[in-house]
């Protein structure tokens, strides 16, 4: 079995005009992990994980996600990369089954839509129209369409935020589901809680540079102030 990292990050820099967005994150994500990516909003979380997905070039620093750079190679890393990103939205009347098989259409081997469909709890809802959806479910619906190609990495980005605890908790099964068939995770949340109960290491962000690297019980406790951790990206 290879050891070779599926993300690492170093030195990550990214402006937007005069706002420093990502200053300096390094980091680096192994095979079969929850990775969280943990920060307040503005920390830099969303911009760092759209340099890793090759949505944006950084301006400084490297970056390598399944042995590709996503600066010159994002097409080829598309089809490896699963993304869900805040605010996916859909056309109302768009059901869900149509969905999936509308997204499975743009890949050559795509996932079941049945086995996504039981995987993500929605095979009830499959003739609902998006629209009729509950918040959890619309959140779920855009994780099955992040996993319709098979990504061998898959990048959650904010995906409990405006749910109640009881469509957070149904959230963070499927996230485990997700990891237990075998993909990758990139978790971002500004949740302790959320990358505390789903993550194997977490980096912690705080003003575009990475504050610390850890299991959740070392960030839970160097977030109570009480103990300094070794930076280990
Ligand atoms: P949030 O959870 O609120 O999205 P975040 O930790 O993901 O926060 P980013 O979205 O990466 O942080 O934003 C980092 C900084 O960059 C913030 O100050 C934000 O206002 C700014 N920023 C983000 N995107 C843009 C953009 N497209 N244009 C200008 N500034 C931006």
């Amino acid at each position: 079995m290879s050891t070779t990292p599926v993300v690492r990050a170093e030195h990550l820099r990214k402006s937007y005009g005069s706002t420093l967005a990502v200053q300096d994150v390094s980091l680096t994500v192994e095979r079969g992990e929850i990775y969280g990516v943990l920060g307040r909003n503005g920390a830099g979380k969303t911009t760092t994980v759209e340099m890793i997905a090759g949505l944006r070039r950084p301006d400084g620093g490297t970056v390598e996600v399944l042995g590709l750079d996503p600066t010159t190679q994002a097409a080829a890393l598309h089809e490896r990369v699963g993304l869900q990103l805040q605010e996916s939205a859909m056309p109302d009347r768009l059901r869900v089954r149509e969905a999936l098989d509308l997204y499975a259409s743009f890949y050559p081997d795509p996932a079941d839509p049945v086995d996504l469909l039981d995987l993500l709890g929605l095979t009830a809802k499959k003739d609902t129209a998006f629209k009729d959806l509950s918040g959890g479910q619309k959140q779920r619906l855009s994780v099955a369409l992040a996993l319709v190609g098979r990504p061998e990495l898959a990048i959650l980005d904010e995906l409990t935020t405006g749910l109640d605890p009881h469509a957070r908790r149904e959230t963070w099964a499927v996230v485990e589901a997700i990891r237990d068939a075998g993909v990758t995770i990139i978790l971002v949340t500004h949740l302790m809680e959320e990358a505390e109960r789903l993550c194997d290491r977490i980096a912690l962000i705080a003003s575009g540079r990475v504050a610390a690297v850890g299991t959740p019980t070392e960030i839970v406790t160097l977030a109570q102030g009480e103990q300094v951790l070794r930076v280990r990206p």
